[in-house]
């Protein structure tokens, strides 16, 4: 069963930028709850959308972890999901699945996947991604000492 707050108390997180080079694609922010350790994210993009647009609900840490899944084509694209052990996502009719350390392989073969990327969001919440390299360009950002 999991364990919830009937309120969260949530203080911001950290945010994700998604580069294509100078072009900033994407915005992936975060909220983890202070009492359960819940994470609630929101994808924000430069368009006209609403202030709960993109908004995601929390997830409790004993359900799974956030992941983002990046793709360069057809179109330079990041999207955070919902990975639990053994779970599968499909892109571009190719499934993959997620290990039990939040890895992702290919679902058929067990190899990396190449076209597209995956990344654990606690792992890079503070950082950036720059798509114009394949694969992309990952860094994390420390925001505290130690
Ligand atoms: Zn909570």
């Amino acid at each position: 069963m999991t364990r919830t707050c009937e309120r969260h108390d949530a203080v911001y997180y950290g945010c994700l930028n998604v580069y294509e080079g100078e072009l900033l694609l994407k915005v992936i922010e975060s909220w983890r709850c202070r009492r359960c350790g819940s994470i609630r994210v929101g994808v924000r993009w430069f368009d006209e959308i609403s202030s709960t647009e993109g908004l995601h609900d929390f997830l409790s840490p004993e359900d799974g972890r956030w992941l983002v899944l990046v793709t360069k084509s057809p179109h330079p694209d990041a999207r955070p999901f919902v990975g639990r052990p053994g779970s599968v996502i499909e892109h571009a009719g190719v499934e993959y699945v997620v290990g039990e350390d939040y890895t992702v392989r290919r679902a058929d073969e067990g190899g990396l996947p190449t076209s597209v990327a995956f990344f654990r969001l606690d792992e890079v919440i503070k950082g950036y991604i720059d798509l114009s390299t394949w694969p992309p360009t990952k860094l994390s950002l420390k925001t505290t000492q130690g």
